[in-house]
């Protein structure tokens, strides 16, 4: 190797936001994750929404929770207002 212009590389512990913890190695001194083979739906066979940090409640805070029933409740409400409305 070439001195002088390789990144310094060294044994690290690896965190994921799930919880899990390895050590690898790597030119960074800290490694965090949001996801690992722990954790992720192709591994666990689970498909279920990865809400480790929080963002899904976050996200339904801000904005209400969007499901699809919720959705056309409201279109169908808008329509009927619409409807009953003299024009
Ligand atoms: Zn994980």
């Amino acid at each position: 190797m070439k001195p002088g212009i390789h990144p310094e590389y060294h044994e690290v512990t690896a965190h994921c936001a799930c919880g899990a913890t390895w050590t690898t190695r790597s030119t960074k001194k800290d490694v965090h994750l949001d996801i690992c083979n722990n954790c992720h739906p192709f591994f666990t066979g689970r498909q279920k929404l990865i809400d480790t940090e929080g963002r899904v409640d976050r996200f339904n805070k801000k904005f209400g929770a969007q499901t699809s029933e919720a959705l056309k409740a409201a279109a169908k409400a808008k329509k009927a207002s619409k409807a009953s409305k003299p024009s």
